[in-house]
């Protein structure tokens, strides 16, 4: 019974922010409880407590027409109608000084036309109906509302910080990077941080899914929100309390608005179109037969009344965005953001997938397994310059190295102008000499020869590991060989991916091409490229997307954000302690959980299927009671139910995305 201007009325923004994107707008039930701070129960709410007593006089009044028909009956009715128009004539009042049309002056237009034609009982059936529906509508769509909300109610609004060694409460905007705080049993974690002292398991499901909680211990990170279990811990806090993981999250689903899908610029179009023509058609029904052919003038008053009644269907402009905002709801709940209704629709229509390798398809969390030095270098000394020329990269790949140095106790040489290669590898400056860490691009870009490692590269290159090549100027100084594992769900995804309908997954990666063969076997791939720059992977992608159609690339977001944004729909993986993998990628894993990937593409599938569906018959509804009220087949309160009935359900098999 109620049109929805746009997105920000489902998230409970004030809805005069935005009155002029739209000319419907839609005060009478979504404005309300928006601007209400909470929602109150549902007995408090005035608009409730007016439409009931408007119900129950009603009912008075039908009783009364129909034992002792008569004035007294009218009076009762008439008490009824005031009673259940007073909020929707203020609202229609609103509007007509903001000149936009709302169901609220349709709904003011029909109760006068019905008491001009002397149908009381009709016009406070009228009055009662399209309220309640309008009520009904209102907490349907507040339930998928909620749903959002409850991501923001995981964070605690305060937490037991440690000062000058004394436990005290504070609000948590209060508290600062590098303060200590206590987290005791079935707490929730109030910031983002690491584990400073004690052990327990931890509850992350609310971020990133994950249904089984994850053993922390000193220096591992906890996310905000995420519940702690049996033990206590002393948390160091990383980031502010505006700036914690999960409130990125809810800023990106709140400003998924701006990302909207055909649908839901269709469901606004049309509103925006929609009440203003039926008004038209209502007005040239009641008008054009009596002038034309002097129709007897009550009859199609009446006609033109029962066209305004049943064309007003909120089904229409309310399921699509109710549909777009379960679906998105239900994914966070699952831990995995959309940007925006728009990628659940093109989501839905992707039949290839593109995967990164490092980090996506492997865990990322690769091990030095061979260092080979030349040149008469010792094993240790090519390790501490490794791990100088390494010291500022981010690579998973960087990070092994240092791993390896630190295990064995090597102190990285002191180094500076440091600089990574996206792609390719590092550099640094080492008592005055340029020293690069790289794969074999790299070497090659240099024109530095291979030769002294031939023998080695031989042997290593079947195996499917990493190599990296350490130069010294223009000479190969060493050759370390890095292994990372591959996911182990990573092959069970592709299977699931392929009986979901998906046609093709490929592989892009940086890596060398022994490699990269290697991982496509054992995860059963169709396809994969090696040796790529991350400006190669984004020119694939486009090529892939004009021969072959949408292309969903997932990637880890570390130097994959040109693939992510050629993609169609760009994935970001791991994106729970990633800044940058929420902010890249149209979609985000927070967990990096490869089987979330089916998941999501069902549903969208079913998003869209859903709204087609209800687009569908929600037209279909409109136009067999619009068809038959000008053919004066079907009477005011048969069509006015009909309607509201069909737009609840309407409504209701949105909301089904929620479970
Ligand atoms: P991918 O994620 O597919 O491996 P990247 O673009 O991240 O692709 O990296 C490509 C390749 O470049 C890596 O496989 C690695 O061989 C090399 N590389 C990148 N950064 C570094 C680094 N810091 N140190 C050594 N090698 C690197
Ligand atoms: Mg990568």
């Amino acid at each position: 019974m109620c049109y929805i201007k746009n997105m920000a009325d489902l998230h409970g923004d004030s809805p005069h922010e935005h009155e002029h994107d739209f000319g419907i707008s839609c005060d009478d039930c979504i404005g309300e409880a928006a601007e209400a701070p909470g929602i109150k129960p549902w007995y408090r709410e005035p608009r409730v407590v007016f439409l009931i007593a408007a119900a129950v006089v009603t009912a008075i009044g039908l009783t009364l027409d129909w034992l002792l028909p008569g004035v007294f009956a009218k009076a009762v009715l008439g008490l009824a109608i005031i009673l259940g128009v007073v909020y929707p004539a203020r609202a229609a009042w609103d509007s007509l000084l903001k000149k936009t049309l709302t169901i609220n002056t349709l709904l003011i237009a029909a109760t006068t036309g019905a008491l001009a034609l002397d149908l009381w009982e009709e016009a406070a059936t009228l009055v009662v109906v399209f309220s309640l529906g309008g009520v009904l509508e209102t907490y349907a769509v507040e339930r998928a509302r909620t749903s959002l909300k409850q991501l923001v109610d995981l964070t605690p609004r305060e937490a037991h910080v440690i000062r000058g060694g004394v436990e005290t409460l504070v609000a948590v905007e209060d508290i600062g990077v590098g303060e200590f705080v206590h987290v005791r049993p079935g707490e929730r974690v109030p910031l983002d941080g690491r584990v400073a002292a004690g052990v327990s398991s931890v509850d992350q499901a609310p971020i990133t899914g994950e249904s089984i909680p994850v053993f922390k211990k000193p220096g591992d990170a906890v996310f905000a929100g995420s519940i702690n279990q049996k033990g206590s811990l002393e948390i160091e806090v990383s980031s502010l309390s505006k700036d914690t993981t999960l409130a990125k999250v809810i800023q990106s689903v709140e400003e998924h608005q701006a990302h909207k899908s055909t649908y839901q610029r269709f469901g606004e179009r049309f509103g925006r179109i929609y009440t203003p023509a039926m008004f038209v058609v209502a007005l040239s029904v009641m008008t054009l037969p009596p002038l034309l052919t002097g129709a007897p003038f009550t009859d199609w008053l009446y006609r033109g009344l029962v066209v305004l009644v049943v064309s007003c269907s909120c089904g229409i402009a309310l399921s699509v965005p109710v549909a777009v905002v379960s679906a998105i709801a239900s994914a966070a709940r699952r831990g995995v953001l959309f940007k925006g209704g728009a990628y659940l629709e093109l989501l839905s229509g992707v039949k290839n997938i593109v995967f990164d390798k490092t980090g996506t398809l492997t865990y990322g969390e690769p091990i030095v397994t061979e260092i080979i030095p030349f040149q008469s270098i010792p094993e240790k000394r090519l390790l501490a310059l490794a791990g100088a020329i390494e010291s500022r990269s981010e690579h998973p790949v960087a990070g092994a190295i240092m791993a390896a140095a630190k295990e064995r106790s090597v102190e990285p040489a002191p180094s500076t102008n440091w600089r990574s290669i996206p792609g390719l590898g590092a550099r640094a400056v080492i008592d005055g000499k340029t020293y690069h860490a790289g794969n074999q691009k790299l070497i090659e870009a240099h024109n530095i020869s291979l030769s002294p490692a031939e023998s080695a590269l031989k042997r290593l290159d079947e195996a499917g590991q990493t190599l990296v090549f350490v130069t010294e100027g223009d000479d190969l100084i060493g050759l370390i060989a890095v292994a990372d594992t591959v996911r182990e769900s990573a092959a069970a995804t592709m299977r699931d991916l392929k009986a979901a309908g998906i046609n093709r997954v490929m592989m892009l990666t940086g890596d060398n091409e022994a490699t990269a063969k290697h991982i496509a076997l054992e995860v059963g791939l169709d396809d994969y490229r090696a040796g790529l720059l991350p400006d190669d992977k984004a020119g694939i992608i486009v090529n892939l997307i004009s021969e072959f159609g949408p292309v969903a690339m997932v990637g880890d977001g570390v130097n994959d954000a040109p693939a992510l944004a050629a993609s169609t729909v760009g994935i970001a993986m791991g994106a729970a302690g990633s800044d940058i993998a929420v902010e890249t990628g149209d979609v985000a894993l927070m967990s990096d959980d490869l089987s979330r990937l089916p998941f999501i593409l069902n549903l969208s599938r079913r998003t869209v299927s859903i709204i087609r569906f209800n687009i569908g018959a929600a037209l279909a509804v409109v136009a067999v009671l619009v068809s038959l009220a000008l053919l004066g087949r079907i009477d005011l309160v048969p069509g006015l139910l009909i309607n509201e009935i069909a737009a609840f359900f309407i409504i209701l098999n949105s909301l089904r995305l929620l479970a």
